[in-house]
């Protein structure tokens, strides 16, 4: 069959033949809109989430981004889709990271594997390195949104974020062996993330053969992700804090009624529990000075006004925002908890208890 004149037109505009020095520009303009919104967004939060952000990338941004999308192969053109997908990612755009890496894929294969996949949730977006796929991230995404359920249940945290409304990020990497545990990196400037390696490729088993508690850490790393403590110089307390929200998150998980099914390959609460903890530091005394102190103190807190009281403080001082911040990410210290939660606690006596702990591991 003879195809009309005006078919092969139509055809010939799909595949846009652009000069390969205007690729970088196009990249640019598509990385540039999101940068701006994401810096903007940063310095007044408000209440817009990620998704109302989304919605904001001006129309000459995605023109420029389908522009790419529909290039010929030409040098440029892989860097350029790649900055694109990345940038992508900075604004939860899953679809438009999608749609560069496919792009990629018959351009420079290698590059596009590098990516990775990305799997966005409500609260988190995931992305899968070094070989993991879509089903992986999805059976992760699980725990993670089980662990978060758990955290929701236990302290009622508000933010997961040092910027508020941006979802959480969790880069999920498979490698040979696990060198360096999970953990909070701080440095990105327009969300939290979280670095998980991980060894295997089909479900998450913790602890590892080697004694590696992923699951526990998991949980360690929110706490990290909710709260740093101390300041420039003196931040010995940060793990206490997180070992103490992991173990109790581990704990709260291991003995929940309805329990997730991926809970029996990770095995965790053995080792790492809140009662476990509480035996060990039965005759130490609470202090704000090291680590057994400062968890001591926190169980302490715990058992007297309870985890939700201590979510409730945190969120009190969130919203004051009046905290040192590195990089962003909000610093906490025990003074101003003891007053936020004060001002939580209800009852003389509740209070006057509250003090002497306080003053006790101050002392
Ligand atoms: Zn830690």
């Amino acid at each position: 069959m003879q195809v009309p004149s005006l078919a092969l037109a139509l055809c010939a505009t799909l595949t846009l033949s652009v000069a390969p020095d205007r690729y970088e520009r196009l990249a640019d303009t598509y990385v540039e809109a999101i940068e701006a919104l994401n810096e903007d967004h940063a310095h007044k939060p408000g209440k817009t989430t990620e998704a109302q952000l989304a919605k904001q990338v001006p129309g000459k941004a995605n023109k420029a981004f389908e522009k790419l999308l529909g290039s010929e192969s030409a040098d440029g053109l892989p860097e350029a889709l790649e900055r694109c997908a990345k940038a992508a990612l900075d604004l939860d755009l899953v679809r438009d990271f999608d749609a560069a890496r496919e792009a990629l894929l018959e351009l420079d294969p290698d590059r596009a594997a590098q990516l990775g996949v990305a799997l966005s949730r409500e609260r988190f977006l995931l992305i899968g390195e070094g070989g993991l796929e879509l089903p992986y991230l999805e059976h992760f995404a699980e725990i993670l949104g089980d662990v978060l359920g758990a955290y929701d249940d236990v302290f009622g945290f508000d933010e997961y974020s040092k910027v508020p409304g941006k979802k959480l990020r969790v880069r999920v990497h498979l490698v040979d062996a696990i060198t360096k545990p999970p953990h909070f990196a701080p440095q990105h400037a327009y969300h939290s993330e979280v670095d998980f390696p991980v060894i295997d490729t089909e479900r998450l088993d913790s602890p590892t053969d080697k004694g590696q508690f992923l699951f526990y850490g998991l949980c360690h790393e929110l706490g990290h992700v909710i709260a740093m403590w101390g300041d420039r110089s003196n931040q010995a307390d940060h793990h206490a804090w997180a070992h103490y929200t992991g173990v109790t998150i581990v704990e709260h998980l291991a003995e929940s009624r309805k329990k997730p099914k991926w809970l029996s390959h990770c095995r965790d609460k053995q080792w790492r529990s809140l009662s476990k903890e509480r035996k060990q530091l039965e005759d130490t005394a609470p202090s704000t000075q090291d680590n057994d102190g400062v968890l001591k103190l926190l169980i302490e807190l715990h058992d007297s006004v309870g985890p939700d009281a201590i979510g409730s403080a945190i969120n009190r001082l969130d919203e004051q925002d009046e905290r040192l911040r590195i990089n962003a990410v909000r610093y906490y210290e025990f003074p101003a908890l003891e007053e936020a939660l004060l001002s939580e606690l209800k009852g003389k006596q509740a209070k006057r208890k509250l003090k002497a702990l306080f003053a006790d591991a101050t002392k």
